[in-house]
C-alpha cells in the first residue's frame, strides 16, 4: 500500500530572515542580533533533522479532469516538489501510504496509519511527522492518531504528528496546499518542550488540536476550527507559536493499541419527532456500540428512551453526544429524554467529543480485549472507566 522515498537536503546553509534587499537597511549590530537569534532558535538545528511526510490523499493531491472535476493525481514527491524551499528546511522523507479522498478513508487504514507513524517515530534521527489528508475527514483521522498512541511511544521524547491539507486542488489558482505543508514541516521540525498537544492540525496557518478540530466549512480555506477553544497557535513566515497553558490535553490516553478494529460502533443522529427507529435498527444489526447525537447538552426526544433502554438491555454500550460545534454533554435537566434520563438508563456521555470521534474512540476501546472483559464480568466499573476515558480527552492535563 505504501512507497517511500528520501530526500537529502542539500544545502546546509544557514537560512536567514533577511533578504539581501533588507540586509543593506541593517546596522552591524543589528546584523549580529538578527544572527544571535537564529543561533538561538529552532532554525539552526532543522538541518540535522528529518521529517516523514505521509500522503494519504485528498484535494491536496487533486487535480482537475477536462470536465473540471478534481481526482487524485498527485504523488507525495509531487506535493513536496511544488513547495519551493522545502527540502532547505530539513531532510525530507515521503511515504505514499494511499491516494485516495478521505470519504474513503476507514478506521482500519487509520489504525494502520497510526501502527506506521509509531514506527517511524521510534527513528532517532525522525523528528516529526506530516500527514496529508483530505479535509473532508481529517478530525477523525488526527483524533484516532491522537488516542492510539501507544504507551512506549508516550514515553519516547515529544515529536509531533501534523496532519494538513487543502481546500484547493493542486492545479488550482491560489492552490493552499503548497503553504500548508511548508507551514506543517515548519510545526514538525520545531523544538518542542513537553506541554504541546501531539497531534495537531494545520491549515491556513493556524494550529489546532486533534481533540477539539472541526471542519466548518465546505469550500473556504479557513475552514479547521476549534468550535469554543480557538487555536492552540500559529504559524507566521518561518516561526512557530503556541499559546501556553491549553495544551496538552490530548496526549494520548495510554490505551494499548488494539490489533485489529473489531468493534461495531454506529452513529444515529436524533432527529425531532425521533422515535428511535435507527437505533432499533443498530441494536438489530449485530452492532456492539451507537453513539447517539443528541441536542444541545445531548438531550434526545423522550419517545427514543424505549429504544435506548432496549440497546442498553442487548448490550450495546450508548454514549450520547451533541450536535452542538461546542460545548459538554451534561444532565442539567431532569425530563424525559435529559441526560439525566439518558444516564440513567444506563449510557455514557461524550463530554465535548464530536459524535464522529466518539464513535471512534467507543470503536477504538471495544475492541480491546481487557475492555470487553471488563465489560462482561463488572459492567457498572466498565461503564465509570469509559465515561473517565471521554472525560480525560479534553480535561485531564488542563484541570489536573
Ligand atoms: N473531498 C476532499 C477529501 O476529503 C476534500 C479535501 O481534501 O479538501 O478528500
Amino acid at each position: 500500500m505504501s512507497t517511500k522515498t528520501t530526500s537529502k537536503s542539500k544545502t546546509a546553509a544557514k537560512q536567514t530572515k533577511a533578504s539581501p534587499k533588507q540586509e543593506s537597511y541593517l546596522e552591524d549590530e543589528d546584523l549580529d542580533l538578527a544572527d544571535q537569534v537564529l543561533d538561538d532558535g529552532y532554525m539552526d538545528v532543522m538541518e540535522d533533522k528529518t521529517v516523514v511526510i505521509f500522503a494519504v490523499g485528498g484535494t491536496i493531491a487533486m487535480k482537475a479532469r477536462a470536465d473540471g472535476s478534481r481526482v487524485p493525481a498527485s504523488s507525495g514527491e509531487d506535493l513536496c516538489a511544488a513547495v519551493p524551499g522545502l527540502k532547505d528546511l530539513c531532510n525530507i522523507e515521503v511515504v505514499n501510504f494511499s491516494n485516495v479522498q478521505s470519504s474513503a478513508v476507514t478506521p482500519d487504514m487509520m489504525l494502520e496509519l497510526s501502527k506506521k507513524i509509531q514506527k517511524t517515530l521510534e527513528r532517532p534521527e525522525v523528528s516529526g511527522v506530516v500527514v496529508t489528508h483530505g479535509t473532508d475527514t481529517l478530525e477523525e483521522t488526527a483524533y484516532f492518531l491522537s488516542i492510539s498512541l501507544s504507551d512506549k511511544f508516550q514515553q519516547t521524547a515529544f515529536k509531533p504528528i501534523v496532519l494538513t491539507g487543502a481546500m484547493r486542488g493542486a492545479d488550482a489558482v491560489g492552490a493552499d496546499g503548497p503553504a500548508n505543508i511548508l507551514a506543517s514541516v515548519r510545526i514538525a521540525c520545531h523544538d518542542f518542550n513537553d506541554d504541546v498537544a501531539r497531534v495537531m492540525v494545520c491549515l491556513n496557518d493556524q494550529i489546532h488540536s486533534a481533540a477539539r478540530v472541526e471542519k466548518t466549512h465546505s469550500a473556504n480555506c479557513a475552514t479547521f476550527q476549534s468550535p469554543g477553544w480557538g487555536p492552540i497557535g500559529y504559524v507566521d513566515e518561518d516561526m512557530v507559536y503556541f499559546r501556553s497553558g491549553i495544551l496538552s490535553e490530548d496526549a494520548g490516553l495510554n490505551f494499548p493499541t488494539p490489533r485489529k478494529l473489531t468493534a461495531k460502533v454506529a452513529l444515529v443522529k436524533a432527529v425531532s419527532g425521533d422515535k428511535g427507529e435507527m437505533v432499533d435498527y443498530v441494536v438489530k444489526s449485530g452492532y456492539d456500540g451507537v453513539v447517539i447525537e443528541g441536542f444541545g447538552r445531548g438531550n434526545i426526544p423522550f419517545p427514543m428512551m424505549p429504544s435506548v433502554r432496549r440497546a442498553v438491555k442487548a448490550g450495546l454500550t450508548v454514549v450520547i453526544a451533541t450536535r452542538t460545534p461546542a460545548g459538554r454533554v451534561l444532565d442539567c435537566y431532569g425530563y424525559p429524554g435529559s441526560v439525566t434520563d439518558t444516564l440513567e438508563a444506563g449510557c455514557i456521555m461524550a463530554g465535548e467529543t464530536t459524535a464522529a470521534k466518539a464513535r471512534l474512540l467507543l470503536m477504538y476501546i471495544l475492541s480491546q480485549k481487557d475492555a470487553q472483559l471488563m465489560k462482561e464480568s463488572e459492567p457498572e466499573r466498565f461503564r465509570a472507566y469509559l465515561q473517565e476515558c471521554f472525560d480525560l480527552v479534553l480535561s485531564r492535563r488542563l484541570f489536573g
